[in-house]
């Protein structure tokens, strides 16, 4: 790795603030392979150089890769003038590494939101050629049937004239005894346009009443976490996502 500067590390690492990191350094707090680092700016090499904190191993690590259960209200994206964002639920030891969220889901929308600050996982994921399914459980507003599935798979025409790619529709129940039925589906679509989910039921006349996103790629959501839960990836989740 590139050599970097022991207070960028450490605070990246989540031990302080700059200021913080510089006074532990006068107080002889720190150490870099044994030997006082009274410079916070000296220069590190985080594959071999080990560093400690009142005597305590820092095991440096790059990135985080978070999986959480989105609740409504809140918006994915890691800033927002008005709403509270998905950034906002996590706590500070896992803000400090920067985290943002790979893709987005609607304010109203649920489910599985992966946030990380690995640029290149991120990009690969979101990237259009790589076709990355996700699936999405709805509600649905009307009679979902064979007439729907058999049109999202050719590809229906949105409101801005886009055509679709084919997408996986399976209806699991209608129910039928209410006044106007609803219908519960899975979606699983590879590409990501805007309002995706619900302008493809849009161009067939019916209305997304509710949006849980289920997976993306090999990502399953973990239906122990409670909405606004999260977790880190294990290490085979996150090795098959890659
Ligand atoms: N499609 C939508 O319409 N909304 C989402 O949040 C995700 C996919």
């Amino acid at each position: 790795a590139k050599p970097e500067r022991l207070d960028k590390i450490l605070a990246h690492m989540g031990v302080g603030s700059r200021s913080e990191i510089r006074r532990l350094a006068k107080q002889g707090a720190l150490t870099v392979n044994g030997h006082a680092a009274k410079d916070p700016g000296m220069k590190i090499n985080t594959d071999v150089d080990q560093l400690k904190v009142n005597e305590q191993d820092i095991i440096y690590k790059p990135f985080i890769y978070l999986m959480m259960n989105k609740p409504q209200g809140v918006i994915s994206a890691t800033e927002d003038k008005r709403d509270r964002t998905v950034i906002d639920l996590l706590s500070e030891g896992e803000r400090h590494y920067e985290p943002f969220p790979v893709g987005r889901l609607d304010k109203d929308t649920e489910g599985l939101l992966l946030l990380t600050n690995d640029g290149k996982l991120s990009h690969n994921l979101l990237s259009p050629k790589k076709h990355v399914p996700k699936t999405y459980y709805a509600k649905v507003e009307g009679h979902v049937g064979g007439e729907d599935v058999h049109a999202f798979s050719r590809g229906v025409t949105l409101d801005d004239g886009y055509v679709t790619m084919g997408a996986r529709l399976r209806v699991l129940s209608v129910d039928l005894e209410r006044s106007s039925p609803c219908s519960e589906i899975e979606l699983t679509i590879m590409e990501g346009k805007f309002h995706q989910v619900k302008r493809m039921f849009q161009a067939v006349g019916k209305e997304v009443v509710y949006l849980k996103r289920i997976s993306m790629g090999s990502l399953k959501l973990d239906e122990h976490l409670t909405l606004g839960a999260y977790r880190e990836l294990t290490a085979e989740e996150l090795e098959a996502l890659q």
